[in-house]
């Protein structure tokens, strides 16, 4: 599951201009999904029940890049079933999973001093 850190020096920061944070790279076309309403993440299906669970791989969704299909195809050439969900929902899974004992976690994005914005609860 690709997620590259990338700079951004538009961002305000707290030491100045600039932030890097990190990104959905497409597994399947190396290209960054931009919007997560245009990604998806895929899993083998079954395998998220074994111990340790599966990997992930991001896609970007539909039909004009092909991206998600040739996904999905190379784990149907290994004999495996592919799952998928929306990637607007993986942060909210992940953030959960992360700190499990706060299921009352909220995701509001907030504005600290300096600029920077994170989560609070
Ligand atoms: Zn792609």
């Amino acid at each position: 599951m690709p997620i590259r850190m990338v700079f951004d020096k538009t961002l305000p920061g707290l030491f100045g201009q600039g932030v890097s944070s990190p990104v959905f790279v497409c597994d399947a076309c190396g290209e960054r999904v931009e919007n997560a309403r245009m990604g998806a993440y895929v899993w083998a299906r079954g395998r998220d029940a074994e111990p340790g669970g599966t990997d992930v791989l991001i896609v970007h969704k539909g039909r004009e890049r092909g991206c998600h299909r040739a996904v999905e195809a190379a784990l149907e050439a290994e004999g495996l079933q592919a799952s998928w969900e929306e990637l607007t929902h993986f942060p909210m899974y992940l953030a959960r999973n992360m700190v499990p004992d706060t299921a009352d976690v909220r995701y509001d994005v907030v504005e600290r001093p300096g600029g920077s914005s994170g989560a609070r609860r």
